[in-house]
């Protein structure tokens, strides 16, 4: 089996010594978290070079995660578009139901190496917040997760789940209720309980090494896919297409191809259209995107003319986040990965398709992929293969679909 990482971590020269990206990304939090930030990167360069550390993680994404996930040639779906190819690389086949795991687990074993007792986490959907606490249950470890209240009301059944994994879960009451709040306060109870507890960060963002370790373990789902799509299909695919909320899944399987000169697409929520200023798109151009400091880390903000943060929408969940992570960043300003938008009802249409023409119900996030992989293949020839990442299965959102549906009269 391949090693979790490659010998070289990074040979694109990013992130740097003091974590950025080209411009972004560093290390921005209070100085009380300075500390405990550096012995994360200490003992996480130590785990990295540890074979026994290795050897655990990929046993358990073996034995317990399910990996490694199949990649499926979506056939009919492809007809239907009448051109290019359209493969499926199936995180929405590992336990919890999504790619959140393979980060929740690397990090969970970092955090007991670390001889951590406590993990805390925070969450918006729900989805990393089950994530946390599988794996807490799992290697018998406490768990905290902070949710805005607004957050626990809507996504009732995700509370429901974490409290019966064992996790303590928090409402928190303060500011708009949301992912934002929640995340203040895990920040807060990690600067106060540093020495038993574990911060369990979820998407490729936040401060160094964050990023870089998000990044890391989530390379899993293209070092498969790389090797998958050699045995099925004879070649690498010619286009990756993948979500980005704070970027995890979609670096996850950018990042093993970057050097192959694929072209790359990242998929942002497009809410109801850039136009409406309800959307959450950071790398399009959209005016209220602007170069910020959110949540400790350097990168693209949506903000308002005040450089308050601004409100953000999308019908799901886990792309509806006002900043995204700093290699995004980066790969964005130079061009490497091409951004777009797909819209709430542009999603909605695609989760339909992929319903009924492959049996698949996906995320609403990774429907925005789908979306955006119909769009291309219809404009390439037949021998192109395009690579989505289905991050995700579609059960966690079956409410808000129905609604939609419901509402647009479909
Ligand atoms: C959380 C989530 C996302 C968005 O997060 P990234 O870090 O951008 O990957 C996408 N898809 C699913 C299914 C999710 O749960």
């Amino acid at each position: 089996m391949t090693p979790l990482c490659e010998r070289n971590l990074s040979p694109h020269g990013w992130p740097d010594a003091r974590g950025y990206y080209g411009p972004y990304g560093g290390r921005f939090v209070a100085e009380t978290l300075m500390e405990p930030l550096a012995e994360l990167e200490e003992a996480y360069r130590q785990a990295r070079e540890d074979p026994t550390f290795q050897a655990e993680l990929a046993a358990l994404l073996c034995h317990y995660v399910g990996r490694p996930t199949p990649i499926t040639y979506a056939q009919r779906l492809s007809a239907a578009c009448g051109g290019a190819q359209i493969w499926l690389k199936r995180e929405d086949l590992a336990h919890t139901g999504a790619h959140k795991i393979n980060n929740a687990l690397g990090q969970a074993l970092l955090a007991k190496r670390m001889g951590k007792k406590r993990l805390i986490a925070e969450t918006g959907a729900g989805q990393h917040g089950v994530a946390t606490a599988t794996v807490a249950a799992l290697l018998g470890m406490e768990c905290t997760v902070y949710m805005g209240c607004e957050d626990m009301a809507r996504q009732a059944p995700n509370v429901l789940r974490m409290r019966l994994l064992g996790a303590d879960v928090r409402a928190v009451e303060g500011g708009s209720r949301t992912l934002k709040d929640a995340i203040n306060e895990a920040l807060r109870d990690w600067a106060y309980s540093v020495r038993e507890s574990y911060y369990l960060l979820g998407s490729a963002l936040g401060p160094h090494p964050y990023p870089l370790i998000v990044r890391d373990l989530q390379s899993v789902i293209g070092r498969e896919a790389r090797e998958q799509m050699l045995a099925q299909a004879g070649r690498l695919p010619d286009i990756l297409v993948a979500c980005v909320g704070g970027g995890s899944n979609a670096i996850g399987l950018f990042y093993p191809f970057l050097q192959d000169g694929i072209e790359m697409v990242g998929v942002e929520a497009g809410g109801e259209g850039l136009a409406s200023h309800r959307h959450a798109s950071r790398l399009t151009g959209a005016p209220e995107s602007r170069v910020g400091v959110l949540h400790g880390v350097r990168t693209y903000v949506l903000q308002d003319e005040h450089g308050q943060i601004a409100a953000t929408h999308s019908i799901s969940a886990g792309l509806d986040y006002p900043s995204v992570g700093p290699e995004h960043a980066l790969l964005y300003e130079m061009g490497r990965v091409r951004y777009t938008a797909v819209t709430d009802g542009e999603a909605l249409a695609a989760f339909q398709a992929l319903a009924r023409l492959e049996g698949i119900l996906p995320a609403l996030e990774s429907a925005h992929a789908i979306a955006e992989a119909m769009r291309l293949a219809a404009a390439r020839p037949k021998e192109a293969i395009l690579l989505v990442n289905l991050s995700g299965r579609g059960d966690k959102d079956l409410d808000t679909v129905s609604a939609a549906l419901e509402e647009g009269g479909r």
